[in-house]
């Protein structure tokens, strides 16, 4: 997601360190995410750049992110044939009674954009009917926005309805 225009693979340590001395509270989740997303590596690189407190909320986001998605992609196999409705499949032996996940572990420390459902079911899922296909990736969808309603909290920061309306205060705008 562009920040500012720029691809946030360019520069979102320098807007991260920016807006954490500027105190633009409202652009922090989106950018200690987006941060969260690099290696450790490279972290540690900018490490001297950032403000001590941003890195140390970075670095705990980060893994407490990595945690949820890690839990999410584990749990996604189980928990997706448990609670399937019966009368979605059209099939006599509803499909994911015997549809498998393989590699599922990839998206353990994959990018937040793999979590996408089209992208699980198409990379991960054996073949399902249209009806469980549909199913599934919407279910991933909607965990997948409990994960992002999560985020602010990974970075100590309020939700994002708090964000939002001071937001429109500083905008003006309703
Ligand atoms: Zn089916």
């Amino acid at each position: 997601m562009p920040v500012f225009g720029r691809g946030r693979r360019e520069c979102p340590f320098d807007l991260l360190a920016a807006a954490f001395r500027a105190e633009v509270e409202v652009l922090l989740p989106v950018l200690y995410f987006a941060c969260s997303d690099f290696a450790i590596e490279s972290i540690l690189k900018v490490a001297s750049t950032l403000p001590m407190e941003c890195f140390f909320t970075l670095l705990r986001g980060r893994e407490a992110s990595i945690d949820r998605l890690s839990k999410f992609a584990a749990d996604l196999p189980e928990r997706l044939t448990d609670e399937i409705d019966e009368d979605i499949c059209q099939k006599d032996e509803p499909c994911l009674k015997n549809a498998y996940y393989k590699d599922v572990s990839e998206l353990i420390n994959a990018d937040f954009e793999s979590y996408s459902g089209e992208h699980i079911v198409n990379a991960y899922l054996s073949r399902v009917c249209p009806h469980c296909n549909c199913f599934v990736v919407n279910e991933i969808e909607r965990r997948r926005r409990d994960i992002w309603a999560e985020v602010p909290r990974f970075f100590g920061c309020p939700s994002w309805g708090i964000l939002e309306e001071k937001f429109r205060e500083i905008t003006g705008s309703r």
